[in-house]
Formats: structure tokens, C-alpha cells, sequence
């Protein structure tokens, strides 16, 4: 619109409308009120078809349309905790068959390979979704831009072969991020790659709770570790060097992202542990740093611990915890095992 001069008034009380503004400062009618009616409505439609994913975007978006601090948001933002959690049950399948079921009493070999082909099903069918998904960021031009630059960076100081496998396991990192936050409704760019320095995913929108944000943290170490084992495993299947030392430098790139500090990964997922539960990852790191004597960890560790001693600690969360240790341990073997075949 071209229409410029005067500002939005409101229809209660004619107080002028600034630019930015949630609620009218007059007699506090929201501003946003006819969209954050049609966001409700479609959040209900989407609860109402059985998504709840959609359904939590849309109370998202709805959230920043309403005042900080009015009784609204706070209504709301319990609301979005509450099916944020919902979502995480649901998992990434809902056919999986519930446990101790008709199944537990099949006896006999052919209910295990029955049992054994269905789950194979379901990893199959899981493996291909998360397929599709990884090369869903390729098809956004700036992702594939600033990757190829990154590329030709890399090249130029490591060759090729070491430059492709660095990139396509920052990719699957960044992935992780992306696939978590599609998961809670988040909205999020598309991974950027900056040369020389690493790839990332800017948030859109903010975590609600520091349970989903360590989620979504630890969610790019995650997925980075698969990678990462993955490029060992080629270079083990082909005799690649240089692929055994792309899967030690994505180790260590994984481990550094899981430092505790600031917008970190690893200080997402720090801030949502109890004390108690810190000095137990303390722990993990020290067990790490002994067998792989990688001087990252140590770095962790000391950190991990001046944290757990004077930081404030949060809510304990025990699967936060297992994902953060199963991490540090993995990550700290990969190193030592690709370690052995890597030459640059
Ligand atoms: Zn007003
Ligand atoms: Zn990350």
C-alpha cells in the first residue's frame, strides 16, 4: 500500500496505534486481535485432524502477537509447553505398536522374524523420511550457495574429497537443528554456510521452555555424530584417509558445539540439567577426556564444572542428561578411532 500519513487509530478509544505495538495503550484491545482469532481457529483445526505439530506452529505464532507479561500470554505460553510435550511423545512415527500387546504372546521363530520385518519397516520407513528431509535444505538457494562457497574454501586448503565430507557432515549437523525445530513448530531459516567457520540455522521464533530449547541443541550433535560415524565407516569400507579425517575433525567440530556456554548447542542443553545432574556430565567428560585424551574435552570438562559449582542451576532433565553423555562418550570414541587411519 502507498497510503501513507496517518497511523492506525483504535476503534475502542482512538488512541493512536504506534508501529509494534501488541496492545492498545489506551484501553489495552489487542492490536492483532482478528489474526490471533484466525490463528486460533486453525490451530483447532489442525488439533481437531489429529496434527498436533501445525497445531503448536499456529499457537506459536499466536504467542507473539500478544502482549509479554499480559495474562494471555502467560495462558498461552502454558499451553504451547504443554502440547510442545504432547509432540515429543507422539514421535517421529505414530504406527508403532504399543509394547506388551497382542505381540508379547507369539511364541516361536516365526513371530520374532515377523517382529524383526515390521521393525525393519519402521527404520526403513524413519531412515527415508529423514532422507527426504536432508535434501529438502539443498533445494534452498542460499543454503547451496554458501555451501559450494565453503566448498571451494576447503578445497583449496584440503582437497576436495576432505572439503565434501566436511560440508555434507555440517549439513547433516544443521539438519538436526532444522528437523528438531520442524518438530516443535519453530520457525527457522534454512541452514547458511559461512567459509572457514561453520554452517548455522537462525531461529525465527524462541524456544518456550529450556526443555524443548536443549532439545533442539543437542539435536544438531545428534545428528552430526550419525554423520560423522558415517564418514568413518566409508573410510574404513574404502581406505580413505582423508575421510577417516573428516570424521575426526567433525568429532571435534561436534564436541566444541557441545562447550556449555552461551547460544552454544551444549549450552542449550546445559541450562536444562540440575545441579546434580551437571556434576554427573562433569563425570562423563572426565571418563572421556581419560580413554581419548583429547584436550577439547578437558576444555568441557572445566567449563561443565564451573558451571555446575556456581551457575543457577535448571530443572532436572534426565533426557537431556542421557543424550548429552551419550554424546560426549560417542564422540570422544570416534575420535580415537578414526584418529588412527586419518591422514591429511
Ligand atoms: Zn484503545
Ligand atoms: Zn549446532
Amino acid at each position: 500500500m502507498l497510503a501513507g500519513g496517518a497511523a492506525p487509530t483504535c476503534p475502542d478509544c482512538a488512541t493512536e496505534w504506534g508501529s509494534g505495538l501488541l496492545a492498545c495503550p489506551g484501553c489495552q484491545r489487542l492490536v492483532h486481535g482478528e489474526t490471533l482469532r484466525k490463528l486460533a481457529e486453525e490451530a483447532e483445526t489442525a488439533a481437531r485432524a489429529g496434527n498436533a505439530q501445525s497445531s503448536l506452529a499456529s499457537w506459536r505464532r499466536a504467542l507473539e502477537l500478544l502482549p509479554a507479561g499480559s495474562r494471555q500470554h502467560a495462558v498461552l505460553t502454558e499451553k504451547v509447553v504443554a502440547l510442545s510435550r504432547e509432540v515429543e511423545k507422539a514421535g517421529p512415527a505414530p504406527s508403532e505398536p504399543a509394547a506388551g500387546s497382542g505381540r508379547a504372546r507369539w511364541v516361536g521363530t516365526l513371530g520374532v522374524v515377523g517382529l524383526l520385518l515390521w521393525k525393519f519397516k519402521f527404520v526403513a520407513v524413519l531412515v527415508l523420511s529423514k532422507a527426504k528431509l536432508l535434501l529438502l535444505g539443498l533445494t534452498k538457494l542460499p543454503t547451496l550457495l554458501s555451501a559450494l562457497a565453503s566448498f571451494g574454501v576447503y578445497w583449496t586448503v584440503w582437497g576436495w574429497r576432505f572439503a565434501l565430507g566436511l560440508i555434507a557432515t555440517m549439513y547433516v549437523h544443521e539438519m538436526g537443528h532444522v528437523f528438531a525445530l520442524r518438530r516443535y513448530g519453530i520457525r527457522a531459516t534454512a541452514p547458511m554456510f559461512v567459509p572457514g567457520l561453520g554452517a548455522f540455522v537462525r531461529m525465527e521464533q524462541y524456544p518456550v521452555s529450556p526443555r524443548e530449547d536443549a532439545r533442539v541443541g543437542l539435536a544438531g550433535p545428534m545428528w552430526g555424530l550419525a554423520a560423522a560415524a558415517a564418514t568413518w565407516v566409508v573410510a574404513v569400507a574404502t581406505g580413505w584417509p582423508s575421510w577417516a579425517a573428516v570424521a575426526r575433525t567433525a568429532a571435534w567440530l561436534n564436541l566444541f558445539n557441545l562447550l556449555p556456554i552461551a547460544s552454544l548447542d551444549g549450552g542449550r542443553g546445559f541450562r536444562s540439567l540440575s545441579r546434580a545432574q551437571r556434576w554427573v556430565l562433569v563425570g562423563c567428560l572426565a571418563l572421556a577426556w581419560g580413554f581419548s585424551h583429547e584436550a577439547i574435552l578437558g576444555l568441557l570438562g572445566i567449563v561443565a564444572a564451573l558451571r555446575a559449582g556456581f551457575g543457577q542451576a535448571g530443572e532436572p532433565d534426565n533426557g537431556v542428561l542421557a543424550q548429552f553423555a551419550f554424546l560426549v562418550l560417542a564422540l570422544a570414541g570416534l575420535c580415537v578411532v578414526s584418529a588412527r587411519h586419518a591422514v591429511l
